[in-house]
């Protein structure tokens, strides 16, 4: 039941990692730098490498000192993040990728290519707290808080391996691991570096990076409140405060009417058009009168500054629950639109990997005996 199900927003079990460059100000750079006895200039040196060139390693850094290599990889470029596995689908436009931290923690990030332009799907936390009973992140627990750093560093190998195809990467979804309003400074420093022009930071558009959330009211107008114009997603699901007490737990602290305030705040801060994320489950929040009333609470809440994602529910193991049928999911869209509110439906992509939403639930396999081990510290 709903009341019974514990929400974590506790502080993380275990401990962060160590301290990178992704973590620091500029100002915090020139410090350990001059700890190091090496000047100012080298900082931004540093951030040409890494942001612009997609580095970290200080070997390949060839206009820096050969005799300071050393201190500045460890002091500033520990490895935070080792690849376990790499797998792809859609003839190879869809890789996941999955990563062992410093603490034995295991991360997932999925990179989507479409044609003029790669999403990459990053997580916020590795494993997550918010226990939504659709998505097999949250039936794990969270593990612990991600840090900017091991936030940027998905970007960064991201960017690395688009840039090595050819192509470049566009957009970040923080739709992977995690309820990134539940680690909102890490978060939010990690937007500000990756829409930081160069060689601060990645130079993305702040309209190509989407935050989406479970709906946490508070989080989300605090949002609003800096000097961020990122697209803000809101995973609502379902219109009415009965059904979404159980299908985001997280509704029973803040309801429908109060993260639609948010969102309208968000709104007027912002100009941004608010993502309404809606996973379509089949005989659960798939109904005429669920659509009809989505449509007019969003209107009414949100007036034009709105768009409704429908994502067919995908599955997750151990879960009886399933996508509606197509007949359902167009009625459900064509009501939603009636409303006036625009309304498409979310290509899924990476389902055979266990990479589309919800199916992100870091289990290393075990190829030769097919067991699936449990993420480290769960
Ligand atoms: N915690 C954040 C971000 C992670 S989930 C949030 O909830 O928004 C990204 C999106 O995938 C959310 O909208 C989430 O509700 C959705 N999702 C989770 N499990 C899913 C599943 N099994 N099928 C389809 N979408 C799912």
């Amino acid at each position: 039941m709903a009341q019974s199900v514990k929400l974590n927003f506790s502080a993380p079990r275990r401990g962060l990692p160590p301290k990178h460059f992704a973590d620091l100000s500029h100002d915090e750079r020139v410090a350990k730098l001059a700890e190091l006895g090496l000047p100012k200039f080298r900082a931004k040196q540093l951030a040409q490498h890494y942001y612009v060139h997609y580095t970290n390693n200080v070997e390949d850094m060839t206009d820096v000192p050969a005799s300071a290599r050393q201190d500045i990889q460890d002091a500033l470029f520990p490895e935070l993040m080792t690849p376990i596995k790499h797998s792809g689908t859609d003839d190879g436009e869809t890789t996941k990728s999955l990563w062992r931290l410093h603490d034995g923690t295991l991360l997932e990030s999925v990179l989507m290519r479409y044609p003029g332009r790669a999403t990459l799907c990053i997580s916020s936390q590795a494993g997550c707290g918010m226990a939504c009973p659709f998505c097999a992140t949250g039936q794990g627990g969270l593990d612990r808080n991600l840090s900017t750093a091991e936030i940027v560093e998905q970007v960064r190998n991201a960017a690395k391996e688009m840039a090595a195809e050819g192509g470049r990467l566009s957009n970040i979804v923080f739709m992977g691991m995690g309820e990134p309003l539940a680690n909102y400074k890490r978060v939010v420093q990690a937007v500000r570096q990756i829409t930081a022009p160069a060689p601060f930071g990645f130079g993305m558009s702040m309209r190509n990076v989407t935050v989406s959330t479970v709906g946490v009211a508070p989080a989300i107008r605090k949002l609003a409140d800096e000097d961020l114009s990122c697209t803000l997603a809101v995973s609502l699901h379902t219109p009415d405060d009965e059904l979404r007490d159980t299908l985001v737990p997280i509704n029973n602290r803040w309801s429908v009417e109060e993260v639609l305030d948010a969102a309208r705040y968000y709104v007027d801060k912002t100009s941004r058009r608010v993502s309404i994320e809606y996973a379509l489950i089949r005989d659960k929040n798939d109904q005429d009168f669920r659509a009809d009333m989505l449509g007019r609470k969003l209107h009414q809440a949100l007036g034009s500054k709105v768009h409704v994602n429908v994502i067919p529910l995908n599955p997750t193991p151990g879960s009886e629950w399933d996508a509606a049928p197509k007949a359902r999911q167009d009625e459900f869209v064509r009501r939603v639109q009636a409303q006036g509110v625009p309304c498409t439906v979310r290509d899924t992509k990476g389902q055979e990997i266990a990479a589309a939403c919800g199916q992100l639930a870091a289990e290393e396999r075990d190829e030769d005996s097919g067991d699936a081990k449990e993420p480290a510290g769960v």
